[in-house]
């Protein structure tokens, strides 16, 4: 059991990296705290681990809101009696975000809120616990357009997973010598919901696949077995990580036919 005596809270947990890694976490002897807005998909979660034997609770909080993120925090503690794993999982990517024309400020502030905020937020209100319990493992989950730019632009996601990616480091330097360790997980693109229904033609799927050199999209689970190694004592000297799971693409110049 690599997360025995292990408690980990996970936003976005109702779907995609955040699903799996609940029930990966859990598998591993950790308690988890399922966080997310779709209520029956993430109560589901958290029923589909105790019926496992593991123990999960499922709790409603929008990571954009300062007061949710207090609460998602207080819950694990009290629950569970500690936290010592604070996965900032929980993403959107809006439908119309485009180029620097076509982005509109709501979409801009709507990405902003969710995906950069509500890291900074989740790190607010998790990092004194993680402290408060000796220290602990925080991953944010950013993306490999953090790191390469695209020709078919999403703006305002790809300006907030760059924020998530520079939030991340600063954080894993502050906090180090608290022995808390804060990583970015960068995923390729990947076969969930959140990215499916951006890429809803089959047309659109295989142009992005074009650039991935594995020729296929990521799997939510392989992105969930990432996140535990960061989450172990495996990771116990990874630190400031941009910890990059994408079949290949940043590493590509031109991808195999
Ligand atoms: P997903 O859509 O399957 O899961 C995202 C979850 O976040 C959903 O359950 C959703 O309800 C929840 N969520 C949305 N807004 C929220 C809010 N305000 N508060 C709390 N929860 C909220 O998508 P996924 O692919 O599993 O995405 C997880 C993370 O991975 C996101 O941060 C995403 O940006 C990132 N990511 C995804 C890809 C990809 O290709 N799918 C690639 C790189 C990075």
């Amino acid at each position: 059991m690599r997360l025995a005596k292990h408690v980990a809270l996970i936003t976005g947990g109702a779907s995609g990296i955040g699903r799996e890694s609940a029930l990966l976490f859990a598998a591993e002897g950790a308690a988890v705290v399922v966080c997310d807005v779709t209520d029956e998909a993430g109560e589901g979660v958290a029923a589909e681990i105790r019926s496992a034997g593991g123990r999960a609770v499922y709790l409603h909080a929008d990571v954009s809101l300062d007061a949710d993120c207090a609460n998602m925090v207080r819950v694990a503690q009290s629950e569970f009696g500690k936290l010592t794993v604070l996965f900032n999982n929980a993403g959107i990517m809006i439908g119309d975000d485009g180029d620097a024309q076509t982005t509109t400020e709501d979409i801009w502030d709507r990405t902003m809120a969710v995906n950069l905020k509500g890291v900074f937020l989740g790190c607010r209100h998790g990092i004194p616990a993680l402290r408060e319990a000796g220290g602990g493992s925080v991953i944010n989950t950013a993306s490999f357009v953090a790191l390469m730019g695209a020709a078919t632009p999403q703006l305002a996601y790809t300006a907030s997973k760059g924020g998530v990616l520079a939030m991340t480091r600063e954080l894993a330097v502050v906090h180090a010598r608290e022995n808390i360790r804060v990583n970015a997980l960068c995923p390729g693109p990947l076969r969930t919901k959140l990215l499916m229904d951006f890429l809803d033609t089959e047309e659109k799927r295989e142009r992005r696949l074009v650039h991935v050199p594995m020729g296929r999209f990521g799997e939510a689970s392989e992105m969930a077995r990432a996140a535990l190694f960061l989450a172990s004592d495996d990771a116990s000297y990874v630190n400031g990580a941009t910890f990059t799971v994408d079949g290949g693409i940043s590493a590509a110049y031109v991808t195999p036919e």
